[in-house]
């Protein structure tokens, strides 16, 4: 079987399965003082040092949490915190294509919740974002860097500019970035990103709110005991962290070599459009991420050609995998003002860590077959 899915989740790496591995076979608890337990921090605090290093923070920036969903969820809180002191922010500002964990707008009420606009390429509208910041009180504004449907590269550096200028407080949804660009938090000027290990071949259940700096955090989601520094209660899942560690020391090496994944994506999408001459790149006169590929044939029924392919034995996604089970528009695409008929067409291919000439290879041949059979007519008529 070929996996063309990375956006959903990357298959676990080698390295972080052993780290995971080492940790389950160990036992204590991170925050006890005796031998078993220190062992435990001292696994727990190596993961930290590595995820730190895929954002360019120190280690004590990190919060390990349950995955992006609950990272998301923390970050969107009214109240935070800068240097000692409460700071209450009126509203929520956050993008029209954004995951749904941040769409349901965390800890803000529903009468506080703004949207801001993206063109038809899925970039935010800045001129709507500055109008929108100029009204009201401080806002919180959530913008993802990349998104997980098109691969969509935000323009975070004046985003965050526009954000800071309004005395508001800049998060950030990582997810899809990690590993593929750079996470800067300081170009970015964002106060805090969200990761998720699964989606840069560590385990599923963790991830983490990394902050620019420990003197402005949200206030925590989950409190109880003090660990994490007081932002997340709740015993560490020392062997997923672990695993995640060594995922994100993968990711970061990896950033040296994403025009690989580039050059694989602009094969699959020269195969696609030599077939099907009328499909539709979404995003695809944007900057993007090297690894993603949405795209759509005019009635060609994108759950039509999912099953298709997965009797091909090639797995691919029809916009986000995230709501997979229900047949809804995507609203990252009616956002962008795709109409509805073709958005119902789009399919995504992610590529990642495994996917090489022979995951491509597989696609390209069973393409033309599919098309044949569901979309004769969108097939190009060259000889
Ligand atoms: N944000 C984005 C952009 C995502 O793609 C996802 C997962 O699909 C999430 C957040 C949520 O991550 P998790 O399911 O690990 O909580």
């Amino acid at each position: 079987p070929i996996y063309l899915d990375h956006n959903a989740g990357a298959p676990l790496r080698a390295a972080a399965r052993e780290a995971m591995i080492a940790a389950l076979a160990e036992t204590g608890n991170a925050s006890s003082v005796h031998t078993h337990g220190r062992a435990a921090r001292a696994r727990l605090e190596l993961a930290r040092e590595t995820v730190a290093q895929l954002c360019n923070r120190r280690a004590r920036a990190v919060t390990f949490v349950s995955g992006a969903t609950e990272a998301n969820m923390t970050a969107l809180t009214p109240v935070w915190q800068a240097d000692g002191a409460p700071l209450y922010l009126d509203r929520l500002i956050r993008g029209a294509t954004e995951h749904p964990s941040v769409a349901s707008g965390g800890r803000f009420a529903v009468k506080d919740q703004t949207v801001a606009a993206v063109d038809s390429q899925g970039r935010i509208d800045l001129d709507a974002l500055a109008h929108l910041l100029g009204q009201g009180g401080p806002a919180l504004v959530s913008i993802m860097a990349a998104n997980n449907e098109t691969g969509v590269v935000q323009p975070l550096a004046e985003i965050g500019k526009l954000v800071q200028g309004h005395g508001g407080v800049f998060h950030v949804d990582a997810v899809q970035a990690a590993g593929r660009m750079a996470i800067d938090l300081d170009e970015w000027q964002a106060d805090a990103v969200s990761l998720s290990a699964h989606k840069i071949g560590g385990p599923q259940g963790i991830g983490a709110l990394v902050v620019r700096s420990t003197a402005r955090v949200p206030a925590p989601l989950l409190t109880g005991g003090g660990q994490e520094n007081w932002r997340r209660a709740g015993t560490e899942n020392v062997a997923a962290a672990a695993g995640f560690g060594a995922a994100a020391e993968a990711a970061l090496a990896e950033l040296e070599t994403t025009h690989r994944l580039s050059a694989l994506r602009d094969r699959l999408e020269a195969g696609v459009t030599a077939i099907c001459p009328d499909a539709v790149v979404f995003s695809g006169n944007a900057h993007r991420l090297p690894n993603t590929l949405c795209f759509a044939v005019e009635g060609l029924a994108a759950e039509t050609a999912l099953i298709a392919f997965d009797l091909e034995r090639v797995s691919v996604s029809s916009g986000s995998a995230c709501s997979s089970g229900k047949v809804s528009v995507s609203h990252v695409l009616t956002a962008m003002g795709v109409d509805e008929a073709l958005a119902r067409c789009a399919l995504r291919i992610s590529l990642g860590w495994d996917s090489g000439e022979a995951e491509v290879e597989r696609f390209l041949e069973v393409w033309p077959a599919i098309v044949d059979r569901l979309k004769p007519e969108a097939r190009t008529r060259a000889a």
